[in-house]
């Protein structure tokens, strides 16, 4: 259980004084809902204000602080902006604009006929000058209380940084003082300050760097220390060993030879698997680099020593993918393998669970199923996760429990991350990689298109549909909301359809999973030409036939997003194409990020590089990062800390691993309060 000390700050934000309905939903709009999210919401930088006498259009885009009289009120018929209109002493209009029925609340501020202190960003409105949402007016008396420099927060609409920073010391106020968690050593090294003065000063000055980087060292130590915990914890438990005979592997027939890093992984795993320890490896391994096979290998080394195996895929598409391939692969062996999905009703999932239980199952493919409570193995000694990114740690633990001894985990993962974010996504699991492709791949060529030529673009689509060729239609992110997408993809749809009828089908991800598998299953069997989609066609599917993928607005989509999209293609052995259709004005950005993406396939240098061509100062949030989800440590700081963070923890645990000692308590304490605390649950059951 959390510790009381941390309660002041894991209450809802509601606890903080001044906080009424208007202000609770810009705050839900930025995650604040928690008295510690508004202590971890830190400032990024300062605003400085030009104190001004006159008004000037040069000055647009700045924050001024100027003395203003209101002369009238418009308001556009209740439900649009309150407009104040107001002069500087030269007689210089400017419109102070108030949205959001704040109309009384503007007429009270700023009283006609009397002068006030007003400041704000001037911005340009037509020909006029208008500041939208003042962030002080005040009476000339009390102009002394602007501040000239103020820290600036991110914001939604409804907020000030005032406020943000009210909120703010309100939340400091309540943080309690905690006991060391970092290694004396370390602190003295870095002239860290103590947790809450850190966390103080950098609210007070969001130019001082060394407290925001001890703030990003305790996140992401909690996080280390956390994957520590899972790994310590599943090595303490007996696993079996799978003794294997080689039997079943010899006998499967394969088309080609194994590449090395296939080879080679496959090594690694069979020596995890004859060890009692149970194995905790990630299988990272780029787009059609050969995962299934080396995953169905492990499997039969598992069914050789007797035991059953499970592989658990994210999607019932992929599921069923998985399960076709593998009964073709392994015709003519003695190995019985079943299917189970939550779709599977009635007497045939009766039928798998008894075979699973009686043992007669000898692998099982299915997505989340095949770990509900019903759901009882006779021995299962190996779980395989496709796709890792979807499997967080709280799941992989939960997925220890589920045997009598802990099973083989072999987890997979096509993302490909960069180094540190692989280290602070599953830190607590040995990697192998396969960094080799099978031989004989038709290279993907990439174009990048101005949408200007989406007249051509479809013709070229044209053409590949006459031609028997299948494609894919990526239609752009406009907002990190499935609705819109949806409205964008159905647009879409309909304006193909208009030129090529019912050969365009459309998935998004409001669909419900069985309309979304109907249109999957059509276009993998061809009845499809076109399928127009949102990012649901991420993962995973297998459409060797669509050898072309437009992507538009490519500019929007992370580089990782759109290495795995591009991935969709290049399946087969046609040559394949992937058009990345860009907007208009592109930063420089943008630019470096599509010219990358023509010139190189190469998941793990794409994904390097996208961290580079991160501005500074970004978070990670939960999409790029995987479960991890950083708040405070920027990528910069992730490539120069979790290093430390991680042989930090790792030390602590080696001393104290059942984090006992006082060190070790407010170890425990920091795992909570970077919500990081699922582990702990593990040190009092082990
Ligand atoms: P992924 O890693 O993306 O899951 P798959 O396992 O689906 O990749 O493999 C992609 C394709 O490569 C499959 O059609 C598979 O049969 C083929 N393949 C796998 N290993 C080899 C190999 N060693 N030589 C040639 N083709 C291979
Ligand atoms: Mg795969």
């Amino acid at each position: 259980m959390r510790p009381d000390i941390l309660n002041p700050l894991f209450a809802e934000v509601t606890a903080l004084k001044g906080i009424g309905p208007g202000l609770a939903k810009p705050l839900d709009r930025l995650g604040l809902s928690r008295v510690v999210d508004v202590a971890f919401h830190l400032p990024t930088g300062w605003v400085d204000r030009v104190p001004r006498e006159e008004l000037d259009m040069a000055d647009a885009g700045r924050i001024i602080a100027i003395t203003l009289t209101a002369q009238s009120y418009r308001s556009s018929n209740g439900r649009g902006p309150t407009r104040v209109q107001a002069t500087d002493t030269f007689g210089n209009y400017v419109s102070l604009v108030y949205f959001g029925g704040h109309a009384g609340w503007a007429k009270k501020l700023a009283p006609i006929g009397e002068p006030r202190r007003v400041s704000g960003r001037l911005e340009h409105y037509g020909q006029e000058l208008q500041i939208v949402h003042p962030d002080y007016v005040l009476p000339l008396e009390e102009a002394g209380d602007t501040p000239e420099r103020e820290a600036i927060y991110p914001l939604s609409e409804g907020l000030t940084s005032k406020r943000m920073a009210q909120l703010a010391a309100q939340a400091i106020e309540r943080a309690p003082s905690l006991a060391e968690w970092i290694e004396p050593g370390l602190l003295a090294k870095q002239q860290w300050p103590a947790w809450r003065e850190a966390l103080a000063r950098i609210h007070a000055d969001p130019s001082d760097t060394v407290a925001r980087e001890r703030l990003a060292y305790d996140e992401i130590f909690a996080n280390q220390l956390a994957l520590m915990l899972v790994r310590q914890s599943s090595r303490a438990r007996r696993g079996r060993a799978l003794a294997a005979t080689g039997k079943l592997r010899e006998a499967l027939r394969l088309p080609y030879a194994l590449t090395g890093a296939q080879a080679r992984t496959v090594r690694e795993i069979e020596g995890d698997l004859a060890q009692a320890q149970p194995m905790l490896r990630l299988l990272q391994g780029d787009v059609g680099s050969g995962k299934t096979l080396v995953a169905t290998l492990a499997m039969l080394t598992a069914v050789e020593a007797g035991a059953q195996a499970a592989l658990l895929a994210p999607t019932e598409i992929l599921a069923r993918q998985h399960y076709e391939s593998l009964r073709r692969m392994l015709a003519g062996l003695p190995v019985e393998i079943a299917v189970l999905t939550g779709r599977d009703k009635g007497k045939v999932r009766e039928a798998t669970l008894m075979g699973l239980a009686a043992g007669t199952i000898d692998i099982l493919i299915g997505t989340h199923a095949i770990f509900q409570e019903a759901v009882g193995y006779k021995d299962l000694g190996l779980v395989v996760v496709d796709e890792q990114h979807r499997f967080g740690v709280a799941q992989r633990m939960m997925l220890q429990a589920k045997a009598k001894a802990a099973p083989h985990l072999l987890a997979m993962t096509a993302t490909p991350i960069p180094r540190t974010l692989t280290l602070a996504n599953y830190g607590e699991m040995d990697v192998s990689q396969l960094d080799e492709m099978p031989p004989g791949r038709q290279p993907i060529e990439t174009r990048v298109i101005s949408e200007d030529r989406l007249g051509d673009v479809v013709d070229a689509l044209g053409r590949h549909l006459s031609d028997e060729g299948q494609a894919y239609w990526v239609c752009p992110l406009v907002e990190e909301s499935e609705k819109s997408d949806m409205a964008a993809a159905e647009a879409r749809a309909e304006t193909l359809r208009a030129r090529f009828g019912n050969r365009v089908g459309l998935v998004h991800g409001r669909m419900k999973p069985a309309e979304k598998d109907a249109v999957m299953m059509a276009f993998a069997a061809g009845q499809i030409g076109v399928l127009v989609a949102t990012t649901v066609i991420e993962v995973g599917v297998d459409v060797p036939n669509a050898t072309l993928i437009v992507i538009e607005h490519a500019d929007r989509f992370g580089l990782a997003q759109l290495h795995q999209l591009r991935g969709r293609v290049g399946r087969g052995s046609g040559k394949s194409n992937c058009l990345l259709i860009r907007g208009g004005a592109l930063s420089e950005t943008s630019r470096a990020r599509l010219a990358l993406m023509r010139e190189t396939t190469d998941g793990f240098r794409i994904a390097e590089e996208d961290l580079r061509l991160r501005g500074a100062g970004e978070l990670l949030g939960t999409r790029q990062s995987g479960e991890a989800g950083f708040r405070l440590a920027t990528p910069e700081m992730l490539g120069t800390l979790l290093p430390v963070a991680t042989d930090d923890a790792r030390l602590l645990i080696d001393r104290d691993g059942g984090l006992e000692g006082p060190r070790g308590q407010a170890a425990r304490t920091a795992l909570y309060l970077f919500e990081r605390d699922a582990g702990v649950a593990l040190l009092r059951s082990g």
